[in-house]
Order: structure tokens, then sequence, then C-alpha cells
């Protein structure tokens, strides 16, 4: 059997948009352009050299039915939660957040050495796990398995394998992959994703075509993939950096407020009601 190489389905340049109380950001998923990209719900790209697009913040707010993966490259997002916990995702480092059934928590970005960038995924739960309990798994930097080829192609390995590297993050339902691929130029890079699982690359420095004889695309830019065996990425004369993401689509009707989103608006109205009574965080 030969493995199908992926194409480029679809191109996405991101939106700026204004999110939290007022952080200016990179948006590719959850615009009208590209409302859901099953299980992707969101993806965030922010960063910017001056504080003020970002210090005020994203200050306690509710999530319920989803993950959220916040993956760093510079600066630093302090967090507290409604389970106690308190930390900072700090460059290189990476947080798996399974909301399920509740949790209110504030995100605070701040710069270090000047700098702040990241990324912020949101990863839809089937309905069976929408109200499961909350749960992290949060990774530092070093703690990252890379992944490291003679031709100087470096992958950070998130979630997901590469070769016999097996990503931090694991027992995740949408079975991702999450990686952060550098190429030099004039490299080339495949990587196998099941067959029916939903794939893209985001480019963030440099540029790449990303299929076969493709086009070269710049950053930034998501890039969709349609399915297949592999991706194949390759460099000519610039280097690039990017992510790969992918996961198994759930093909579930979808209702969505904000910070929720659940199956049915039922779901939804109980989640607002949760939030009034008090009742929201189950613990
Ligand atoms: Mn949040």
């Amino acid at each position: 059997m030969n493995s199908e190489s992926r194409k480029v389905a679809r191109i996405i340049h991101p939106q700026w948009v204004m999110e939290g109380a007022g952080v200016k950001l990179k948006r590719s998923i959850a615009t009208q352009t590209l409302d859901y990209l099953d299980p992707f719900l969101l993806f965030d790209h922010f960063g910017s050299d001056d504080p003020a697009d970002y210090l005020p913040g994203f200050p306690t707010h509710p999530h319920r039915g989803i993950e959220t993966v916040t993956y760093m490259l510079a600066g630093k997002v302090n967090h507290r939660d409604s389970m106690g916990n308190a930390g900072s995702i700090q460059a290189g480092d990476m947080q798996w957040m399974t909301a399920g059934s509740g949790i209110l928590h504030e995100e605070m970005p701040q710069p270090l050495d000047g700098k702040m960038e990241g990324f912020q995924l949101w990863v839809n739960l089937p309905a069976k796990l929408k109200m499961t309990k909350p749960r992290y798994q949060e990774v530092v930097s070093k703690n990252i398995p890379e992944a490291k080829r003679d031709d100087g192609i470096k992958v950070r390995v998130i979630a997901g394998h590469v070769g016999d590297v097996s990503g931090a993050v694991t027992e995740i339902y949408a079975d991702p992959d999450y990686l952060d691929v550098t190429m030099n130029a004039h490299t080339a890079f495949s990587h196998p994703i099941a067959r029916g699982h939903t794939a893209f690359a985001y480019v963030f420095d440099g540029e790449g075509t990303f299929e076969p004889n493709g086009k070269s695309i710049p950053s930034p830019r998501l890039v969709i993939f349609s399915d297949g065996d592999q991706i194949d990425v390759t460099t000519a004369a610039q280097p690039i950096r990017f992510l790969v993401v992918s996961g198994k689509p759930l093909y579930e009707p979808i209702s969505r407020y904000g910070p929720f989103v659940m199956n049915t608006r039922e779901e939804i109205l109980q989640a607002l009601e949760d939030l009034q009574n008090g009742t929201f965080v189950k613990g």
C-alpha cells in the first residue's frame, strides 16, 4: 500500500480580534471564515512587542465542555483557578486543561525580557465527557520531548509521536498530535497522521510548502489538510517554524456560547444557570 500525501485543502489568513479584557490577537479558528474544524473550536496566536496589547489579560471567566491548550513561545501567562491551582506558563511550557464540567480561571499574560508570544487551542469534548472532572496536564519546557535529526529538523512533541519519541501529554480523547516543528532551508519533513483525523498546520515563522509540488506558504497562515496518510513539508531558501495539530473528529452537534461548548441549547442554559446559582464548579 502506498501512503497518500495529504493536500492543502484550505489556507486561512488569521484575523485580528480583541478578546478578554482587551487582548489583541490573531485568530484562525472561531471566525466567520472558519467557525469549527471538528474537533477544534478555536485557535489563537497572541503576542506583541507592546504590552498594552495584552496586559489587560483574561480576568476570571468560566469554561465548560472543552479543553484549552496553551503553548508559550515567549513571556508567560500567570493563571489561577477555582480549584486552587495557580502557576505560570512560561516560554516553551504548555498546559492542557480539560475543563470538563467547569472551571473558573484567569489567564494574565506578562512579558519576559520584553517579549510575550503563544498560542491557545480549544479542543471539543465528546458528549460523554463534557461533564468529566476537570484535569490539568502541565509540562515545563525541559520536559517536552524533542526529536532531532541530522538535517537540523527539530520537533518538540507536545502530543503524539514522532519516530520513537512520544509526546508529553497523553490520554486525550481526540488522540491528538501537537508538534512544534523547526526546519532549516532545503529540508523535507514527513509525518504520518491517521486517516480520517482532522489536521492543520500553523505557520508562524518563515515559509515552506505543505504538499508535494505545492506553493510556498508564508507566515502567519493556518493550513488545513485534506484526508490522507501523511503530511509532506519542504523548505527552499527559507527556514520555517510551524505547529502541526491533528485530532479525531467528533461528528456531534454543537451548541456554543462563548466559553461553553455543549451539544444542546438546554445544556448551555444549564451552564448559565449554574454560574448564576454558584453551582458551576462541581469540584
Ligand atoms: Mn480560559
